[in-house]
Order: C-alpha cells, then structure tokens, then sequence
C-alpha cells in the first residue's frame, strides 16, 4: 500500500524543454567556483568513504551524465550540451510525421556532429570500473542510471542489475512490441535512400531504444528502480545534479526508508543537505581511492 502510494508520487512529468538545468547548473558554477572538480578527496573523508562502502550490503548506485563526461561522452543536457543548440525531436512529432521520423534518424547517423554524442566506441572508466568492481564484490543491488551509453553493461555489470530510465541509444526497438534491432541493419538501409525501418513483427514504428522529450518515463525501469531502492542499505547518487524528477526522488525516498546516502558530484545538489556525505570530487578517482582497500 504504502509502496504504491509512493510510486505514484514518483511517476515524473514528462521530460520537458525547460532550461531549468542550465540554469542552475550555472548558479552552481558562479556559488561554488569552477575549480571544484581539480580538488582531491581528504584523508578524513576517504576514511569516512570507505566505512559506508564496507558497512553496506546493498548498494544502490544511481548515475547521471556526470560519471560518462571521463569517457568523452558530453552532458547533451548541460549548459553545452547539445540540447543548447540542437531542438529536440518531441516523441508525439515523431510518431506522427514521417519526415520527422527521417530527421531523427538522420541525426542519430550524421557523422559530423549533430545526435554523435561520441557514444561509438566509448569505453567504461574508472568509476564505470569501480561500480563493476562493487558487483564483483557482491555489494551491489542495481545501478539505476539516466546514461543511454551502455557503459555499465561494457564495464561488465550483468544487465539485470542495471535498470535504465532513459533507455539505450545503442540500438533501436519497435514502439508497438518493443522488439529488439540492430542500428547497423538501419544504417545500412537508411543511408541508401532514407528508407524508414518497419517492424517485421508487427509492422510498427521503429525508434532508438531511448526516452524522447514528451516520451513517458518506462514503467518496469520505474518500478524496478523504486523496489531497489526501498531495499538498499546505501544509495550512491554519482554524476547527476539531482534537478529533475525522478532524479530527485530515489534518493530522498532511500533516505527516508532509512538507507544511508552518499552524493559524488563535481557539483553541489539540492540534496545535499540530507546526506550522509557528501562528495565533491572527481568521480573515477574518487571511486577507485574508495574501493581501493575494500576488497
Ligand atoms: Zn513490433
């Protein structure tokens, strides 16, 4: 009862175009300096760190774009981010136009810019690294992420740990059925004559297997995600400012139910305040010098 009670206070307004992260993002930058980022963890706080780590049984790691920023990914997002200079494709404009779908999918194939957000050919780093090192030691729960890069899954977590709220952009599925393609196979038809890709199942409309602006969140990751954290010890959020629901609400609902939680930004966040610690630091590095005397 009470878990569906806070579900439904979970369930988020759709993705919207509002600049609400810029901006704040930039009133952090102006509060807190820009050199946050160069600064190491301390002595004192590594200690503080690694005692959450090795008490916890129960991980929660939930991730924003701030942890695949070392992996050259950009924060499409952020105050540079591409949605700063590219307009989004609204997913109802998508379903409903042809030629928009054709856009779309001309972006996701451009080379020269435009939708590359550098995702081919990336690779985990170091915190990709250390979360994986996590499972390995059987500490982790779930990753719940808002990343489409994959990189937890190339970083070796198996892929029922890890719940996905804005989807994958390493390949597409049928809006209809959600059958699973390959973006190769769309490729190479699409880049001959702007053929759109038709479900062979059952004939539907085929789009990059991401949440769009206008898109509803989906609902397995979002119940999944909520029975993980109700059942964590530590929540981890990482990379993520924590601006927007359901960003915001994971981690405060962990809180209340009574997990511990850590906050591993460059940034300040909004939840700061009701945490347990507070990070403020380089995210690979900081993970590795964490987990380095844990196993
Ligand atoms: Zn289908």
């Amino acid at each position: 009862m009470l878990a569906g009670h806070l579900f439904i206070q979970l369930i988020p307004a759709p993705p919207s175009k509002t600049v609400i992260e810029a901006q704040s993002a930039q009133q952090r930058t102006l509060k807190y300096g820009s050199n946050m980022a160069t600064q190491t963890i301390s002595e004192e706080e590594l200690m503080a760190f690694r005692q959450q780590l090795k008490e916890a049984n129960d991980i929660v790691v939930f991730t924003g774009a701030g942890i695949s920023t070392e992996s050259g990914i950009p924060d499409f997002r952020g105050p540079n981010g591409i949605w700063k200079s590219i307009q989004p494709i609204d997913f109802s404009d998508f379903v409903a136009s042809e030629e928009v779908k054709k856009e779309s999918w001309r972006r996701k194939f451009s080379t020269t810019g435009g939708m590359n957000l550098n995702i081919d050919g990336a690779e985990p780093n170091a915190g990709h690294r250390a979360i994986a090192e996590l499972a390995t030691l059987g500490k982790l729960g779930s990753i719940i992420t808002q990343n489409v890069d994959g990189l937890h899954q190339k970083s070796g977590v198996p892929e029922e740990q890890i719940i996905e709220l804005h989807g994958n952009a390493n390949y597409a599925a049928c809006l209809d059925c959600s059958k699973r393609y390959e973006l190769d196979d769309i490729r190479q038809v699409f880049l001959q004559d702007e053929t759109l890709p038709i479900c062979d199942h059952c004939s539907g409309s085929i789009k990059t297997a991401t949440i769009s602006f206008g898109q509803a969140m989906p609902v397995k990751a979002m119940e999944f995600a909520q029975q993980a954290t109700l059942k964590c010890d530590l929540f981890m959020a990482i990379g993520s400012s924590l601006t927007v629901y359901p960003a915001a609400g994971f981690p405060r609902l962990a809180k209340q139910n009574g997990a511990r939680l850590i906050i591993l930004n460059n940034e300040a966040t909004d939840l700061d305040q009701i945490c347990d610690l507070v990070l403020h630091y380089p995210i690979g590095a900081t993970l590795t010098a964490g987990l380095s005397l844990l196993a």
